[in-house]
C-alpha cells in the first residue's frame, strides 16, 4: 500500500488488487469509488492519472475500498443508484433498486396508458423502500396519485428524501403502514416488490448489507404474497378495470400466479419474463364490472 498519498493511477492499481477477490468488476468499482471521492468524472480521472490525491482523499478512498472488500454494495458507498432513468438516494436502510424491477414499472405504465386518458388513477406501492417504483410511476404518469407504504420508518425517511428530490410531494404520499392498513382510499393499481428470497440462498453481499425486511420471503419465499394478494383484493377498486403487478423470484411464477387466480377468480393472470429471460412479474388484470 502506498504510504504517501499516491497518484490517481497508483490509487486505482492498489484498489483493483484489493477488490479482485471481492468484486466481479474490480476495475470499474475502483474507478467509480475514486471518481466519487474526488468529485470528478471517470474520464477526467484517467486523463489526469499522474496527479496526486490529497491525504484526505486517499484516506476516504481507502475506507470505501475496505467497505467494498466487505461486499457492501457500490450504491451504498456512493449514496446513489439510477432506476428507470432517475437518480435515487440510497443507503443501508433500503434495498438497492435493481434493473430487473424496471419491468414492473414498465408494465404498470403500460396498464396506466391502456386506461382512458380522462380517468384519474390512484396507485399504491406496498413496501416502497427507497420509493423508486412509486416515484418512477408518478414521474412518468402525471395523472396518477401514488401512495408509497412501508413498515420501516427508516426506509420511509429515505423515500421522503427521494420524493423531495424529484419534487413529487403533491402526488406521492408516503405512509407508515403494516400491509395496506394505513391506506385511506381504494386504488386502481397495486404494485409491489415484496420480500421473496430465501435468505440463505442469496448473494453474500446482499445478505450482509441489505435490509432483511425487504428480502426475507419466509421459509418458502411466498409469505408476502399470501398476505398481500387477499389484502390487495380488498383495496383494489373492482367496479372499474384495475391491476395488481408483483415482482417475483424467477422460480415463483407458477405459485404466485396460482395464488392470484385463487383470489382474483375473474381476472386474467400472466407471468412475465425480464430481459434476462427470468420470470419476474405476475400481472393480474381485473376487468371491472363497468359500474
Ligand atoms: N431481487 C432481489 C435479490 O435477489 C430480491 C428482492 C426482493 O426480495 N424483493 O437480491
Amino acid at each position: 500500500m502506498p504510504i504517501h498519498p499516491p497518484t490517481i493511477a497508483e490509487a486505482l492499481r492498489y484498489a483493483q488488487t484489493r477488490l479482485a477477490a471481492a468484486s466481479p468488476t474490480p476495475q470499474l468499482d475502483a474507478a467509480v469509488l475514486l471518481s466519487y471521492v474526488v468529485a470528478r468524472s471517470r474520464a477526467l480521472l484517467l486523463a489526469h492519472s499522474d496527479r496526486s490525491l490529497s491525504a484526505a482523499q486517499w484516506q476516504a478512498f481507502m475506507d470505501l475500498v475496505a467497505r467494498r472488500v466487505n461486499l457492501e454494495p457500490i450504491a451504498y458507498l456512493v449514496g446513489e443508484r439510477e432506476f428507470y432513468g432517475l437518480p435515487f438516494f440510497v443507503d443501508a436502510r433500503v434495498l438497492v433498486p435493481r434493473p430487473e424491477t424496471e419491468l414492473l414499472v414498465e408494465r404498470a405504465l403500460a396498464w396506466i396508458t391502456s386506461q382512458p386518458a380522462e380517468r384519474p388513477l390512484v396507485v399504491v406501492d406496498l413496501g416502497t423502500g427507497s420509493g423508486c417504483i412509486a416515484i418512477a410511476l408518478a414521474y412518468h404518469a402525471p395523472r396518477c396519485r401514488v401512495y408509497g407504504l412501508d413498515l420501516s420508518p427508516a426506509a420511509l425517511a429515505v423515500a421522503e428524501r427521494n420524493v423531495a428530490r424529484h419534487q413529487l410531494g403533491e402526488r406521492v404520499t408516503l405512509l407508515h403502514s403494516d400491509g395496506f392498513a394505513a391506506l385511506p382510499e381504494a386504488v386502481d393499481l397495486v404494485v409491489s416488490n415484496p420480500p421473496y428470497t430465501l435468505l440463505d440462498e442469496i448473494d453474500e453481499g446482499v445478505r450482509r448489507h441489505e435490509p432483511h425486511l425487504a428480502l426475507d420471503g419466509g421459509p418458502d419465499g411466498l409469505a408476502a404474497y399470501r398476505e398481500l394478494l387477499p389484502a390487495a383484493a380488498k383495496i383494489v377498486c373492482q367496479t372499474q378495470p384495475g391491476a395488481v403487478l408483483l415482482e417475483i423470484g424467477a422460480w415463483q411464477g407458477e405459485d404466485v400466479a396460482a395464488l392470484a387466480r385463487s383470489i382474483f377468480a375473474a381476472a386474467s393472470v400472466a407471468v412475465l419474463p425480464d430481459l434476462a429471460g427470468h420470470d419476474r412479474v405476475v400481472e393480474v388484470l381485473i376487468g371491472g364490472r363497468g359500474a
